[in-house]
């Protein structure tokens, strides 16, 4: 036995060899905490601490009794920590304990949350990186690498996309604080360290290869990505040292990044709000709006496929005939879906049988939800309309002989409602096994032989009240009334006199209470040794479960999106490979739910790339230009859209940028991040992606975000030629549409009579003839000597600072119109000066068109050799202020 003092010590001890935050140390029929963990975990999860004395100190200590673990661990690690757990073994002298395995955020198997759990590793080498994301519930893994310009862009959005819980810098990043602290603000997950020996190139390599086996890593082709073998290498390492022992159902290596998927970088994924609002709500999300699936496995795929569109046609118009074959055939769609209702999450149980977690209640749910494979398979053929569509190609993919021998096995070893726990037999079939029928049969003979014993001893001995029955203390027992005692014969040994009544026993009672025992432990460790077995099959067959899994949330996700395209009379889009974005009386997929939708109708191709949205506030521009990225995203995911008609050319990329005053209310946004993103559509977008500004240039000055805007408008239609949607509030920007080629104007029309505004959100070709933001403040009850006056500032500001365009093509000139001087002051874009402000002095127009004066050219002069990223702003400020002053004093 070991002293109390020697817990807290071999704690302490254990505690030392992890660098987990908690130690969960087992004493008999607890998991106890000490010390400073006690207080924690008290703390956490609200548990009482006591104090444990030991050699005269006293340490609080908390504990949890043992088949309640789980739980406990589960709550602890989705608050992020990560636990360690020794389990106290039996030796030949008394019993020792061990650290069995460390329970992390990305390791924890018992998971409450029915989302994807990625765990990650991230390993950086000169701003380029290696990337790898393992789901241990599922087996998922994923390897990736960032390259390029772009490529800590590229990190980023990876980790938005896959939104780990817990992360692996790897050794060089860790010292780098300015991208650690950028990743910690992008992801909410727990960052471990993990050995740097994990990290190095060639035992990474190796440990991927025996994972994975060569081919595949050359047939995913991530064979010569040093940097995301060493990510997946310490992925794997970390995994294996957790304990977990997952790795037999990490079967899949997948690699993306190779042109198959849509880019879609993290910005765009949360302006679209894909799976999540802006303000990180679930509800009001596309995912939430069209999800129907029936499963956990099928709404993670969803999301999945909502965050990864496809680029390849062929791939996606096999999707689109799953769902039209099932928006068709209503009947076998609903009874397909009811099919599904019963499935269990095949991809989770495999890692769980992996780990050797999985209850027989796990194994006979996986042995159900194998079996509707085939019935899927019956539903598919036996109706005309399915079974010539892709889901008869979903169902074929997994090994379906392998499958069903798998389900039979199961189901002919399983009881069919066995117990929770494994310790208490009860799980396997009689015909099952001869031995464990022989156990069974003798088990049931020594109990009818004490059934009909006290029959047998009435008989014999002439006793009516003689009862045998049986508890913790005496076992079984004859009990007798005392009237009928002297009636017992002699081989009766008294056990026990109570008051109405003697118990006896008798030694044959004895020996079969004896053997039911023997039976009873027999039976508890053969059905123990059979259920492993039944259990390692399942582990070994691990690819086989998980492709069934993968097919039936296939299936799911094909029903939800017929479902929804019924319900919501979406339809199907063609898939075109040129420039064109064709919607007729198309919808915005989440605001139509809620509101009386007005449709409307989009018409973008090679000659007409750039759409210029005006429109007054609150009019629908945003609206309308995000309905277009959501239905190019849905087309490219499979799915019907929302649209009357819609012909969709595929992108390669969607990218949004909402300007920094709309985002301003999340208090999010500055005007840094906006042009950082900017930059990132600039440089990544191409010919064939979708763009969307919005409002882009607003964070800044007036001059500032015409000009920004202007310039990022050129560049998108001379150079990235990108299809591009820009809503703005610039009505000045309108003119680009008279001399660049592809650039159109449209605007979300509204009726202004009466001096009210009516939104009508229809938008018609043409550019708006002003902003509509005066009107708006009266709408909204600003007091009306405010809105007359500012009607009034606005007509003159903007008559003082009107710019137009004009020019050819490729050099477009902006001009200013100056009030006082009546007369256009002509620039060529291209020149270095900003636009000037107007509203000068008359005399001052004069030297304008005169040539510049002497203050002007040395202002000029000491403006162009001015280094606006070297000099202070206060400096700035000081040199602008001089300027004025010269310019006054000229
Ligand atoms: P803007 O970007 O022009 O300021 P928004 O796109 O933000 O305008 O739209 C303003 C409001 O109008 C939103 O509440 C939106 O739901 C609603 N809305 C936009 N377009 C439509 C439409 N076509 N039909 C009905 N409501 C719409
Ligand atoms: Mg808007």
């Amino acid at each position: 036995m070991t002293t109390a003092g020697g817990i807290v010590g071999e704690f302490f001890d254990l505690k030392r060899e992890t660098d987990a935050e908690l130690l969960a140390m087992q004493c008999g029929d607890f998991y106890e905490f000490f010390g400073e963990d006690a207080e924690m975990v008290a703390d956490e999860l609200d548990l009482k601490v006591s104090q444990k004395s030991s050699h005269g100190s006293s340490y609080p200590m908390a504990g949890v009794p043992v088949d309640d673990l789980t739980p406990y661990l589960t709550a602890l690690v989705e608050r992020g920590y990560r636990v360690a757990v020794a389990d106290q073994y039996e030796t030949s002298d008394g019993h020792a304990r061990e650290i069995t395995r460390v329970v992390t955020p990305g390791t924890l198997l018992e998971t409450s949350d029915a989302d994807a759990q990625y765990l990650g590793a991230v390993v950086s080498d000169e701003g380029q990186y290696g990337v790898a994301f393992a789901d241990v519930t599922t087996g998922q893994f994923h390897v990736t690498e960032c390259t390029g310009t772009d490529a800590t862009d590229q990190l980023l959005t990876e980790l938005y996309r896959f939104d780990p819980v817990e992360l692996l810098p790897g050794p060089t990043l860790r010292n780098d604080d300015e991208l650690l602290s950028d990743l910690r603000e992008r992801t909410s997950a727990t960052f471990t360290l993990h050995t740097t020996e994990a990290f190095a190139p060639g035992r990474a390599r190796h440990r991927v290869r025996e994972q994975f086996g060569d081919e595949t890593l050359a047939s995913v082709g991530v064979a010569d990505d040093e940097l995301g073998v060493c990510a997946a290498g310490a992925v794997l390492s970390y995994v294996e040292e957790s304990g977990a022992g997952v790795l037999a159902s990490m079967t899949r290596l997948q690699s993306h990044g190779s042109g198959e998927h849509v880019e879609l970088d993290a910005t765009t994924q949360r302006n679209l709000e894909l799976t999540e609002t802006m303000q990180g709500d679930r509800s009001g999300s596309l995912l939430d709006t069209i999800d129907h699936t029936v499963t956990s496995a099928g709404r993670r795929l969803l999301a999945e496929w909502l965050r990864r569109p496809r680029q390849s046609r062929g791939e996606l118009e096999h999707r689109q005939s799953a769902v039209t074959a099932l928006a068709e055939a209503a009947m076998a769609r609903e009874r397909v879906q009811e099919t599904l209702e019963g499935a269990y999450d095949l991809e989770r149980l495999a890692s769980r049988a992996a780990s050797g977690s999985a209850n027989a209640r796990d194994l006979r749910a996986a042995a159900e939800t194998l079996a509707l494979l085939p019935e899927l398979v019956r539903l598919v053929e036996d109706t005309e309309r399915l079974a010539s569509s892709a889901l008869a190609d979903a169902l074929d993919r997994p090994d379906r002989e392998a499958a069903r021998t798998l389900a039979n096995e199961l189901d002919e070893a399983l009881v069919e409602e066995p117990p929770g726990t494994i310790s208490q037999g009860g799980l396997i079939r009689q015909g099952y096994d001869d031995d464990l029928d022989e156990i069974i049969t003798r088990h049931d003979e020594a109990l009818s032989w004490i059934e009909t014993l006290p029959q047998r001893e009435k008989r014999t001995h002439g006793i009516t009240h003689l009862s045998v029955d049986r508890n913790k203390t005496d076992g079984y027992y004859i009990q007798v009334g005392n009237s009928e005692v002297e009636k017992v014969p002699d081989s009766y040994d008294r056990v026990k006199s109570l008051k109405n009544s003697e118990r006896f026993t008798i030694s044959e009672l004895e020996e079969r209470e004896r053997e039911i025992l023997r039976l009873e432990e027999q039976r508890h460790e053969l059905e123990g040794e059979l259920f492993a077995e039944l259990r390692e099959r399942v582990a070994d067959a691990a690819e086989t479960v998980q492709a069934v899994g993968r097919a039936l949330a296939e299936v799911d996700v094909f029903v939800s999106l017929a479902t929804h395209a019924v319900r919501n009379d979406w339809t199907r889009p063609e898939l075109h490979d040129d420039g064109r974005l064709d919607i007729e009386s198309g919808r915005h997929p989440v605001v139509e739910q809620t509101t009386e939708f007005v449709p409307n109708d989009l018409r973008m191709d090679d000659e007409r790339r750039f759409l210029i949205v005006t429109g007054p506030n609150m009019s629908g521009k945003s609206t309308y230009m995000r309905q277009a990225a959501l239905i190019t995203l849905l087309a490219q995911v499979g799915s019907f859209v929302p649209a009357r008609r819609a012909a969709v050319g595929l992108v390669d990329g969607i990218y949004t940028r909402v300007g920094a005053l709309d985002e301003l209310a999340q208090g999010r946004s500055t005007f840094m991040v906006e042009m950082q993103e900017l930059s990132n559509i600039l440089h990544s977008a191409t010919e064939d992606s979708l763009v969307i500004l919005d409002e882009v240039g607003r964070g800044t000055a007036t001059y500032d975000g015409i000009s920004i805007a202007w310039a990022a408008t050129e560049y998108l239609h001379n150079t990235v030629r990108s299809k591009t949607l820009f809503a703005t509030h610039y009505h000045e920007l309108t003119t680009l549409a008279t001399h660049l080629d592809r650039v159109e104007n449209v605007h979300v029309a509204a009726d202004e009579s009466g001096g009210d505004v009516t939104f009508l959100r229809t938008v018609r070709d043409g550019p708006t003839d002003r902003s509509y933001g005066v009107h708006v403040a009266d709408l909204a009850g600003v007091p009306e000597p405010v809105v007359d006056r500012s009607q009034e500032v606005l007509d003159r500001l903007r008559e003082e600072n009107a710019i137009e365009a004009k020019g050819g093509d490729s050099e477009p000139v902006q001009a200013v119109f100056d009030l006082n001087s009546g007369q256009f002051k002509e620039r060529t874009a291209g020149a270095s000066e900003p636009v000037a402000n107007g509203g000068s002095p008359a005399e001052e127009a004069e030297q304008e068109t005169a040539g510049l004066g002497e203050a002007e050219a040395r202002i000029l002069d000491s403006l162009q050799g001015l280094n606006v990223d070297e000099t202070p702003p206060v400096d700035l400020l000081q040199q602008v202020q001089q300027w004025q002053e010269e310019l006054d004093g000229s």
